[in-house]
C-alpha cells in the first residue's frame, strides 16, 4: 500500500515552494491534506491538482500568526478528515533584510510572528487532535538558524529559525508520551518564490562582507536545490519509516554549509 494511506496531514504555506511540493507528494502517497496559506489563488490550484489525482484536499485561508483563525481552521480540518496524523509547519517569510540598527520593531515582529509564533500556533491547535493516535510534526527551519550566519541583514530571520529549532526540541520531549515525533528540517537555498516579497533596506550595503565563494553555491548542485528534493525528506519524516527519529535537525543543503 501507499506510505501514508489513511493519514491526514495539515501543511502551512502549502500554496507555494516547499509546502506545495510536500502537499503534492504526501497526497500522492495517500494522505488527505489540509492546505493552510494566506494566498487563495495558488493554494486553490494545489487543492485542485490533488483532487484531480484522486486525492482529498481542502484549502483553509489563514494567517499563521492569527490564533483565532488557526484554531478554527485546524478544528475544521480535523473535523473534516476525522484526525490529524501529520503536521508540516512550514509557512515562512524572509521579512525585511536590514542592518540591526535600521530594522524597525514592526519588521522584527512580522518576521517573528509569522515564522516562530506561527509554528507555535500550528502545534498548539494541532496537538489536541494528535494525542490519541500519535503522529509526526515537521518544522521548516533553515541553515540560517543554526549553521550559517552570513545571510546579509537576516538577523530577525535567523532568530526566528533558531527559535523554531529550540521550540521543536522542547516539543519533541514533551510530546513523546503521546507518540508524537517532532523534527526540524534545515534547507539551504531552495528555488522557490520566497524572495519575491523580501524587502531589502538600502542601508544593507554598510554591513556587506566579502564572500569567499560564489553566493548561493552548493557543492552537490552548483546552485539552489529544488522544492521536490525537500518534499522527499518531509515524506520520510511524515511516514513510519522514521519511527525512531524525534527531536532531531536534518540539513538538506547540498553540502552548502561545509563550504
Ligand atoms: P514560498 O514563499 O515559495 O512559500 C511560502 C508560503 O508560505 C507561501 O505560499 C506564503 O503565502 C505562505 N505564507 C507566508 N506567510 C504566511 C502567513 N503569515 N500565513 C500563512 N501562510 C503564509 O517559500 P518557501 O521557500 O517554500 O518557504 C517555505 C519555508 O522554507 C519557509 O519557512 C522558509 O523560511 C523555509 N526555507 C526556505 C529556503 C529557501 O531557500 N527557499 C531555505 C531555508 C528555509
Amino acid at each position: 500500500g501507499l506510505l501514508l494511506n489513511g493519514r491526514t496531514a495539515i501543511i502551512t504555506g502549502a500554496g507555494s515552494g516547499i509546502g506545495r511540493a510536500a502537499a503534492l507528494l504526501l497526497a500522492r502517497n495517500g494522505a488527505k491534506i489540509g492546505l493552510l496559506d494566506l494566498i487563495d489563488k495558488r493554494t486553490e490550484e494545489v487543492e485542485k491538482a490533488i483532487r484531480e489525482m484522486g486525492g482529498e484536499a481542502e484549502f483553509y485561508d489563514v494567517n499563521v500568526s492569527d490564533p483565532q483563525r488557526m484554531e478554527q481552521a485546524i478544528r475544521s480540518a480535523a473535523g473534516r478528515f476525522g484526525r490529524i496524523d501529520i503536521v508540516f509547519a512550514n509557512a515562512g517569510i524572509n521579512g525585511t533584510l536590514s542592518p540591526i540598527e535600521d530594522l524597525s520593531p514592526e519588521a522584527w515582529d512580522e518576521t517573528l510572528s509569522t515564522n516562530l509564533k506561527g509554528t507555535f500556533l500550528t502545534m498548539k491547535y494541532a496537538v489536541p487532535h494528535m494525542k490519541q493516535a500519535g503522529g509526526s510534526v515537521i518544522i521548516t527551519s533553515s541553515i540560517n538558524g543554526s549553521r550559517k550566519f552570513s545571510g546579509l541583514g537576516m538577523s530577525a530571520y535567523s532568530a526566528s529559525k533558531a527559535g523554531q529549532a529550540a521550540f521543536a526540541k522542547m516539543a519533541a520531549l514533551e510530546l513523546a508520551r503521546y507518540k508524537i515525533r517532532v523534527n526540524v528540517i534545515c534547507p539551504g537555498a531552495i528555488e522557490t518564490s520566497i524572495g519575491e516579497n523580501t524587502e531589502h533596506t538600502k542601508q544593507l550595503d554598510k554591513i556587506r562582507i566579502p564572500v569567499v565563494y560564489p553566493e548561493g553555491s552548493q557543492p552537490l548542485e552548483h546552485g539552489p536545490g529544488r522544492p521536490e528534493q525537500v518534499a522527499d525528506l518531509v515524506l520520510f519524516l511524515a511516514s513510519d519509516r522514521s519511527s525512531h527519529i524525534s527531536g532531531t535537525e536534518i540539513y538538506i543543503d547540498g553540502a552548502e554549509t561545509l563550504l
